[in-house]
């Protein structure tokens, strides 16, 4: 690690990359594309075919998505790496909690599949730097820069997120696999100016500090890795005495949106391009070149995420393209049915806002298992929780000119491995490409 790339990448990020217009935005993109397809024809097996000598064009290449970056890992990355020696050690590092073993210069690890398969990612010691430099400049405050201490609370899936702490910011990191209540004491002991979780940690946080187990009050709270729901981000900000929650949109394709000082999404399109699968009124599936990474190329990546658009321009004057919100993944969109027998997708944003008015209970998941069949996890189960879902949902069908879909529900169980997504679909139609 160098500390010296990490400030200069800060310093770059926060001070002397202005991008205050779409013009200088596009810009930089146009110029850091031309140097990266240069890049990637001369070092890259599976680009050096795609790209022409003179120039070429994003619009020419293939889209990529998991599949294909498992498939051809050897051919697309630039470091020589080798996909079942790299895996190897990837499985190596997360069964041993250690995530020391590295491939020469570089980092492995794997992905976390909320689609079950699971994902290899390469990132070079640089790239690495790079990345916390851009975070960095990316959460701490206006103001004061030094004396900041930054607990991360995450899944070991993201060894690229370990490999900070210097003397001007002190970095504390929190296996969310560890046990929570020993995780709160170290976190009451080493309070944090800045937090960063997935929101279904966070509400355990904001539980214990709710009960007096936690009085540490950080100065900016984050919530990454997951959706934060509406009503996640109120109960969190108001335990954990939060103005707003901030967000780091952040997978292992790359980071790829943060909160402006208004608490409002932008899109890094200092570094990445985000070329967009319109699915109407705003909402859009993202497709992402990192014009920046170079060890293993994400190139016009294809995320299953539902992502949309702000229609007001953010009053922070930032030129990077405001997100009202992130929805969550496309696989997880409901598919509800007219009495006609045609299919209207609900997305998961709308089922937790429809939701929002249900009371009773604190925490739920709604699975769709079956055609107009919903499966409802929630931690109370008496007969009001269960009836005021049962109306929300009704209701919410009513709405959509739905029929009504049958609601059985189950007890919901915390799991701190697993993502949190409240809203999931497991039962496929078989026409399901039509959503
Ligand atoms: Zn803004």
């Amino acid at each position: 690690m160098s500390n010296l790339r990490i400030v200069a990448e800060f310093a770059a990020v926060r001070w002397f990359r202005p991008l205050r217009t779409r013009g200088a935005v596009e810009r930089r993109q146009r110029r850091l594309l031309r140097r990266h397809l240069r890049f990637l024809r001369r070092h890259s097996a599976y680009f050096r075919d795609l790209i022409p000598v003179r120039g070429g064009v994003l619009a020419d290449l293939p889209y990529m998505d998991k599949s294909v970056m498992m498939g051809r890992f050897d051919a697309i990355n630039t470091v020589g790496a080798h996909r079942d020696e790299a895996l190897e050690l990837a499985i190596a590092n997360e069964r041993s909690r250690d995530f020391d073993a590295d491939l020469g210069t570089n980092s492995v690890g794997l992905s976390s599949g909320t689609s079950g398969h699971r994902g290899l990612f390469v990132v070079s010691s640089a790239e690495r730097d790079a990345w916390v430099g851009t975070v960095l400049a990316r959460t701490l405050p206006r103001g004061r820069l030094l004396g900041h201490r930054i607990a991360l609370f995450l899944r070991a899936d993201n060894t690229l997120y370990e490999s900070v702490g210097s003397r001007a910011v002190s970095f504390s990191y929190f296996d969310v696999h560890a046990d929570m209540t020993a995780n709160i004491a170290r976190l009451q002991e080493y309070r944090p100016t800045i937090l960063v979780a997935p929101p279904s940690v966070l509400r355990l946080i904001a539980r214990a500090a709710d009960v007096g187990r936690l009085d540490a009050r950080p100065e900016k709270v984050y919530g990454v890795a997951e959706v934060l729901e509406i009503a996640d981000s109120h109960r969190i900000q108001s335990s954990l005495g939060q103005p707003m929650l901030h967000q780091l949109y952040q997978c292992t394709e790359g980071f790829l949106a943060h909160t402006c000082e208004e608490g409002v999404l932008h899109l890094n399109e200092d570094n990445i391009i985000v070329e967009r699968e319109s699915l109407g009124e705003g909402r859009f599936t993202p497709i992402v070149t990192d014009l920046r990474r170079r060890a293993q190329p994400i190139v016009r990546y294809r995320l299953g995420d539902v992502l949309k658009e702000r229609a007001e321009a953010c009053a922070c004057g930032s030129a990077l393209t405001p997100i009202e919100r992130i929805e969550g993944r496309q696989d997880d969109t409901l598919a509800f049915r007219t009495a006609a027998g045609l299919t209207v997708p609900v997305f998961a944003d709308v089922v937790t806002r429809a939701l929002l008015y249900a009371e009773g209970f604190d925490e739920y998941r709604v699975a769709q298992t079956g055609d107009m069949r919903l499966e409802v996890s929630l931690d109370v189960l008496d007969d009001h929780a269960r009836q005021s879902v049962t109306d929300e949902l009704h209701a919410l069908a009513d709405r959509l000119g739905c029929v009504r879909p049958e609601v059985v529900f189950t007890a919901y169980r915390h799991d701190p491995s697993v993502k949190l997504r409240r809203v999931t679909r497991t039962w496929r139609r078989t026409d399901d490409e039509k959503l």
